[in-house]
């Protein structure tokens, strides 16, 4: 019968919330044939291409992802589209459920002015950590990183401290790390000594976490600035709320501590209180060539309203900041993507504990999400493994209630039939032992400049070792 037959539960997306669902499905309910399909040839998303390079521990968890892909159960299927090369027409014939995990594709925006002209040296955090990393979309980049020695970074969440951090490390320490050898050589030029890091609120609204802060403070030959008579006043009118929130309470000790780090020939800071207004280019008459940053104009804020829900009014005051490199620090952005309902104000698949909910709040049948898609682009792999295992255990359940599922009538033979279409449509699928292989060879080159891989930057590379 029917019941005896595996679950086929194709997966899309191979970041921590694909693995972590994956995992969590094969060990409640063992008689489940797992499919994972990927856009790239590699899998891991952000664990490879947002995780900073020098947070080898983070990366770690790459060892788990890989006992789940050992599972015999398993298989990864990479360089496959969804959307583009594969639709939920395929899918629903072949399995009985499917579980969107692609994350967060895209970038929020600023909405502020010349944001969207062509000017030299603006990029978004997303897109200079992609470069640094190594994901394909952004090789060729190339931010100059000569033009200037100050950049401004907006947005205080950890991204703009990752990024911050890596303009700001000694170039030995960096080339001990996986960051990609193109991004060392650019950045071994850089003339960048300042960072600057702009929130438009105040220190008790900063979003990033005390690891990351502390790793700043440790920077060495790298003095700290802020405006400390603001935080003093922060923490002085606010003793009682600080005392209760120990997170809260412990990165206001570094920020002040860091007070003693007033030597060094490079520098950051944290400014608070300004909300961009605009990106001012450099004068330039010749329209052949590019116009470069020049400075970005802020808004000056106060704050308004109780601690718990605190608001930015502009004074009405202006401040134009010199600077010749801006990353915008904003936060990620999830797209919707074929056959996919999507709430556009939230930015996420609406659903019910990662049960997809259609336009009308329907519960789709065979249809889940996990991961930044599920609940938006914030939180680390942690968050994300529990917001997983809250989407697999409603799976289970789901089964074991003998719930509806994408279509209950015909036999499912999963990536048995996919892989063969793909072929047909001309796409080289790539297996994880494709992948392993892909992988020797940035081991061995990474071996060759003592460091952990030296990853292929375009795909063609990484696809040509398939060939060899
Ligand atoms: P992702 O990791 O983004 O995975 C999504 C996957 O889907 C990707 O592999 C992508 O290629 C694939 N995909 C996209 N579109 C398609 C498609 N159409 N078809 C098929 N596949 C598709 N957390 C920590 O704990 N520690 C850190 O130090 C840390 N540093 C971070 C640094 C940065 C810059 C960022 C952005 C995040 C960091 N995080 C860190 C958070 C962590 O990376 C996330 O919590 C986690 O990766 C989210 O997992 P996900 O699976 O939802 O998304």
């Amino acid at each position: 019968s029917l019941s005896s037959s595996p679950f086929h539960l194709a997966v899309i997306g191979s970041g921590p919330a694909g693995f972590y669902t994956a995992y969590r499905v094969l060990k409640e309910h063992p008689n489940t044939l797992v499919d994972m399909y990927e856009a790239l040839p590699i899998p891991f998303g952000l664990v490879r291409y947002g995780v900073a390079p020098d947070h080898p521990e983070v990366k770690n968890v790459q060892n788990r992802f890989e006992e789940v892909a050992k599972d015999s159960r398993f298989t990864f299927i990479g360089n496959v589209k969804y959307g583009e090369d594969l639709t939920l027409k395929d899918l629903k014939l072949q399995y009985d459920a499917i579980v969107f995990s692609y994350g967060a594709g895209q970038e929020k925006t600023l909405g502020i002015r010349n944001e969207n002209e062509p000017i030299k040296n603006i990029f978004s955090a997303r897109a200079f950590v992609g470069w640094y990393n190594g994901l394909p979309q952004y090789r060729d980049l190339e931010p100059d990183l000569i033009c200037s020695d100050t950049a401004v970074v907006i947005g205080q969440g950890n991204v703009a401290l990752d990024v911050s951090r890596i303009l700001l490390t000694d170039i030995v320490e960096l080339s001990k790390t996986d960051i990609t050898e193109y991004a060392l050589e650019t950045l071994k030029n850089s003339q960048i000594r300042n960072v600057i890091i702009i929130g438009r609120r105040g220190p008790l609204q900063v979003s990033f976490t005390a690891k990351e802060l502390r790793e700043m403070m440790n920077l060495p030959n790298t003095k700290f600035y802020t405006d400390f008579e603001l935080i003093k006043n922060e923490l002085s009118t606010n003793v009682d709320i600080i005392s209760k929130d120990r997170p809260l309470k412990r990165l206001m000790q570094i920020l002040e501590k860091g007070m003693e780090n007033t030597s060094g020939y490079k520098s950051w800071s944290l400014k608070f209180l300004r909300s961009p207004d605009e990106f001012i280019a450099h004068e330039n008459d010749d329209p052949s060539r590019p116009k470069y940053v020049r400075a970005v104009r802020f808004h000056i804020n106060r704050l308004e309203g109780p601690l718990e829900n605190r608001i930015a009014v502009p004074t009405g005051e202006m401040e134009e900041l010199e600077t010749g490199l801006v990353l915008k620090s904003v936060g990620y952005k999830s797209i919707p993507l074929e056959g996919l309902s999507f709430d556009e104000n939230k930015g996420i698949v609406p659903n019910h504990k990662g049960k997809i909910l259609d336009n009308d709040n329907n519960e789709q049948p065979g249809l889940y999400v996990a991961g930044w898609l599920k609940r938006g682009p914030q939180g680390v792999i942690a968050t994300t493994m529990y917001d997983a295992y809250e989407t697999a255990e409603v799976i289970v359940s789901d089964i074991k209630q003998d719930k509806p599922m994408l279509s209950n009538d015909t036999f499912k033979y999963g990536s048995k039939v996919i892989i063969p279409i793909l072929h047909q449509r001309g796409i080289r699928t790539v297996s994880y032992k494709d992948w392993k292989k892909i992988e020797e060879k940035e081991n061995e080159a990474g071996r060759a400049k003592h460091k952990p891989r030296e990853k292929f930057g375009r795909v063609e590379d990484a696809m040509q070792v398939l060939d060899t």
